[in-house]
C-alpha cells in the first residue's frame, strides 16, 4: 500500500496496467497497491489527465481479478448491506474521514477545481462503487476506509493470492 508522494511507475508497470485495462493506461503517476507477485492492483492516476480532463479517481482498481470479484459483490446486493452499516455513527464517522483522507491525498498531488470536494465511490455518505472503495482500501491499508475494507473482506479475490495472467511481469520475472 502506498500513498503520495508516489514513486514514478516503471515502463513495465505501465505495460502491465495497460494489459489489465485492455487499453493504454493514461495519466499513471504511481502504483498504489500491488499483488503479492509485484504486479499493480491499484494505479494512482493524475487528478488531471494529459488531455486536461479532470479525473477524480486517484486510486483506480486495475487488476481484472479484483474488478471481477467486486463486480460480483455489487451484483449480489452487497452494496445495500454495506450502506446500511453507515447507520452506525462510528462507521459513518470513519467513512467521512476516509473521504477527507482521499481528497487530501489527491490535493497533495494537484488541486483541480472542477472536482473539488468529490472523492470516489459514493463517499462521504453513499456506497456507489465497490471498485473505487476497494481500491482506496488497498492503497491506504486497513482501517482507513471501512466500506472498502468490508468489501475486500467479502471478495473472492485477495492481493495475497496471485491470479495474474503473467505473475511478476511488472518486475521482469
Ligand atoms: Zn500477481
Amino acid at each position: 500500500m502506498t500513498r503520495p508522494p508516489f514513486e514514478a511507475p516503471t515502463d513495465a508497470d505501465v505495460a502491465v496496467v495497460s494489459q489489465q485495462l485492455g487499453r493504454p493506461a493514461r495519466g499513471v503517476i504511481g502504483i498504489a497497491a500491488r499483488c503479492v507477485c509485484g504486479n499493480p492492483t491499484v494505479v494512482a492516476t493524475s487528478p488531471r489527465l494529459p488531455d486536461g480532463t479532470p479525473f477524480p479517481t486517484l486510486y483506480y482498481l486495475s487488476h481484472p481479478g479484483a474488478t471481477a470479484a467486486l463486480s460480483t459483490l455489487e451484483a449480489t446486493g452487497v452494496m445495500t448491506e454495506l450502506a446500511a452499516t453507515l447507520d452506525d455513527d462510528g462507521v459513518a464517522d470513519a467513512y467521512r474521514a476516509a473521504h477527507a483522507s482521499y481528497l487530501a491525498d489527491r490535493e497533495s498531488i494537484e488541486v483541480v477545481p472542477e472536482i473539488a470536494g468529490f472523492s470516489a465511490g459514493g463517499m462521504p455518505d453513499r456506497v456507489k462503487c465497490l471498485h473505487a472503495l476497494g481500491a482506496h482500501a488497498l492503497a491506504a491499508g486497513p482501517g482507513v476506509n471501512p466500506i472498502g475494507d468490508a468489501a475486500l473482506a467479502r471478495a473472492s479475490w485477495s492481493p495475497e493470492r496471485c491470479t495474474c495472467a503473467e505473475p511478476g511481469a511488472a518486475r521482469g520475472a
